[in-house]
């Protein structure tokens, strides 16, 4: 039992790297900027209508095709609310990298050059819904509304947030991690729920992954789990759990980070937050409700701050994680994308 618990442990989506066939041409229904709304903010995103960009240099490929990460500067964001991360300067606009990870010229848009913090809600679009509870509350959806939710908590407390997506679309994760290359924040969070287990538990079974051998980036796990699991404890609903729920690393074959979100983003410390269980009916119930999203939104927000303001160390740390398995996770790919319209 608990073989087949570890094998279906990670919800399904974040490392990235398996088939995912069917294309989607879905666009957004609501901007993915998160930062222009508020009047309450002490420090603004970094914006200018006259791009200080370089012309751009041909895209470059990895064997199999696939962008290497780390070739833009800012993104410009559309009016239909794509992120695109920015290549270059071409006349009367920019070169950019689409979300299915091409290179397009675009004329509208608005330049973004950094961030404090790069929210990014696991999955999207009608092919990578992600993990989906017994009644059909669908991981995505929930990923997307508590990432809305902690930019707001964040804008509130001053800081300016950039989201990946900010509707129900699908976006490889190579495009993510260039997202959070291109803006370099302080810090990229992935937001997902968890799907697998079924063992239950009196505490919540949250993990935040962190990148491998980066003590910045483990430190921030460490006050997302520490700050998460203090506001879920609140709620005494049948929780499931691994026994080594905490925050952790999880390597790959080549010893590298299993999942693309840690491994794309490259120098940017990143961490991936499975908040709780959408797989299991109560907890997907739970996170489905606006309190709880706005406590979960608080505490991320709260552990963001704590990580830029003071030296806190994080807790709820697993020493020696089980082995999670090296397969594939099913989505993420750029396999068969079509990209939107971005004129
Ligand atoms: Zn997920």
């Amino acid at each position: 039992m608990l073989a087949v618990a570890l094998l279906a442990a990670a919800c399904s989506g974040s490392s990235g790297e398996a088939a995912e066939p069917v294309p989607t041409t879905s666009v957004p229904a609501s901007a993915g900027v998160a930062g222009d709304t508020t009047t309450s903010t002490t420090t603004t995103i970094s914006t200018s209508t006259t791009s200080p960009l370089a012309p751009p240099l041909p895209l470059e490929l990895d064997e199999t095709g696939v962008p290497l990460n780390g070739q833009t500067h800012g993104v410009v964001t559309t009016e239909a609310g794509w992120v695109l991360p920015v290549l270059g300067a071409v006349p009367n606009g920019w070169r950019v990298w689409t979300p299915c990870a091409r290179e397009a010229d675009i004329s509208e848009g608005r330049y973004i050059e950094s961030v404090d913090v790069v929210l990014d809600p696991g999955h999207g679009g009608p092919t990578e819904p992600g993990a989906t509870s017994p009644n059909g509350i669908i991981e995505a959806e929930l990923n997307l509304q508590i990432a809305q939710r902690t930019a707001d908590a964040l804008e509130f407390a001053g800081y300016s947030v950039l989201l990946t997506r900010g509707s129900d679309v699908r976006l490889p994760i190579v495009t993510r991690g260039e997202i959070a290359q291109a803006l370099a924040p302080k810090a990229f969070i992935s937001i997902h729920l968890n799907a697998g287990t079924r063992a239950g538990s009196s505490t919540p079974g949250t993990e935040m992954y962190h990148q491998i051998d980066q003590p910045e980036s483990r430190r921030l796990s460490g006050l997302l789990y520490e700050e998460t699991v203090a506001v879920l404890a609140d709620y005494d609903i049948s929780w499931v759990a691994l026994i080594d729920a905490g925050a952790m690393p999880r390597p790959n074959k080549d010893g590298e980070d299993y999942y693309g979100v840690l491994r794309r983003p490259g120098p940017v410390t990143s961490a991936l937050a499975e908040i709780a269980y959408v797989s299991n009916r109560p907890e997907a119930e739970l996170m489905s409700t606006p309190a709880a999203q706005a406590a979960v939104a608080t505490a991320l927000a709260t552990a963001f701050d704590r990580f830029v303001t003071s030296d806190d160390p994080g807790s709820g740390f697993t020493e020696d994680p089980m082995f999670r398995g090296f397969g594939p996770s099913g989505a993420g790919r750029t396999d068969n994308c079509l990209d939107p319209q971005l004129n």
